[in-house]
């Protein structure tokens, strides 16, 4: 990696198809058993979606342009599903004419949708979570109460669809476990009721939410999310699950950050560092990257990055505080107020390497906001 940024005459997001294949197989590893379905909104680019088709994973589709991305790597269909809750009713007709037969659903009007629009489907319904202990919540907008998600499968039985499944989304970098243990008792209860009701599961899909190991918090301090401690978690719910239920259950998940976050860097350049007054009187120190929110680096109000600046590595290099921010017209593009340290005498032009930002980077890159470009991508196989 470190290699191929310093190779890099211009700014470029780098993926490195071997780490991403490590992540995956050590993942696989811990969680026997398990069919992983790549969240592809994590990292869209087809070098990466194809390499993890390769290894065996489906994806999880949010739209109808994602699922042709996804059918484009040549998994076969079955490894693909409609994971987002939302949906048109032309969104639903359109997977459904691509083949897609399995639904995420959450509410009785999306499943009366997909009863018309993509008959005799297959649905599983995502359960509502707190988000508590994830960086990145996703409460309240997805998701629904055990006492609904009974009724929204007995909804799509009598609709002529197949209940097949539940599905929870712990919250993205969750840093806990305590969240999939509850996440695993609320799975288990409602699978006894909907047992009880002749509704017999054939999977459950444990979402994402698994976390990235190389970003520090607001503060910079570096995040140690119990990883370990969460397999285990998930080995022993997905057990216990098996043993609640009637009917034999495949598991599923949805990982996304966890799969790419660390293994994509970014190689940009120094804008400027300046030191101005401040209207209370301080004095502050600014370093503007040429890269920020808006190309590349898109969770930078949430997470902070390791940044590297190779032209000043030596021991001697002096430091000043200073605080973060990408190159254009809009306050948002900073890493917040508290500043890091960063070489005294960082000049325009100078690279700076930017890791663990492999995930929600690609994507979530504007057309070309204040005429910033989105950054090129390249792929490197670093066993090549
Ligand atoms: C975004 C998303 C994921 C991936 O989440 P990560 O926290 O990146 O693992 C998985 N499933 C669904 C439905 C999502 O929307």
């Amino acid at each position: 990696m470190r290699a191929a940024l310093a190779a890099a005459p211009e700014d470029v997001i780098v993926f490195d198809l071997a780490g991403i294949e490590a992540q995956f197989t050590a993942l696989t590893e811990e969680l026997p058993g398990l069919s992983v379905r790549f969240a592809m909104k994590a990292c869209p680019v087809d070098g990466v979606l194809l390499r993890l088709a390769e290894l065996g994973s489906g994806f999880d589709a949010a739209s109808p342009r994602e699922i042709e991305q996804a059918i484009a790597t040549g998994v076969p269909l079955e490894r693909i599903h409609y994971g987002n809750t939302i949906k048109s009713d032309r969104d639903i007709a359109a997977a459904h004419r691509l083949g897609v037969r399995d639904f995420a659903t959450d509410s009785l009007e999306d499943v009366a949708a997909i009863a018309v629009h993509a008959p005799g489907s297959r649905v599983f319904c995502r359960l509502a979570t707190d988000g508590y202990g994830a960086l990145w919540g996703l409460s309240r907008k997805f998701g629904c109460s055990a006492a609904d998600a009974v009724r929204v499968l007995e909804a799509a039985r009598q609709a002529g669809l197949t209940p097949a499944g539940l599905s929870v989304h712990v919250g993205s970098q969750q840093m806990t476990s305590e969240a999939w243990r509850r996440a695993f008792e609320t799975l288990a209860d409602v699978i006894v009721t909907l047992n009880g009701r002749g509704i017999l599961l054939d999977h459950v899909n444990l979402g994402g939410g698994l976390p990235a190991l190389g970003y520090a918090d607001r503060q910079g301090r570096r995040l140690d999310p119990p990883v370990d401690k969460i397999f285990t978690v998930i080995r022993e719910g997905m057990q216990q699950l098996g043993e609640a239920s009637e009917s034999p259950l495949r598991f599923v998940m949805e990982p996304g950050r966890h799969l790419v976050a660390d293994h994509g860097a970014i190689r940009a350049h120094v804008s400027r560092l300046t030191t101005r007054g401040q209207l209370d009187g301080e004095r502050e120190n600014w370093l503007y990257l040429s890269c920020g929110k808006f190309n590349g680096l898109y969770e930078m109000d949430g997470v902070r990055y390791r940044l590297v600046f190779p032209t000043h590595a030596g021991t001697g290099t002096e430091h000043v505080p200073a605080v973060i921010a990408g190159p254009t017209c809009d306050s948002d593009d900073a890493y917040g107020s508290d500043p890091v340290p960063v070489p005294r005498d960082a000049a325009s032009g100078d690279p700076v390497w930017i890791f663990a930002c492999g995930a929600y980077a690609t994507g979530y890159m504007t057309q070309g906001f204040n005429g910033f470009s989105p950054l090129p991508h390249t792929l490197i196989d670093e066993r090549a």
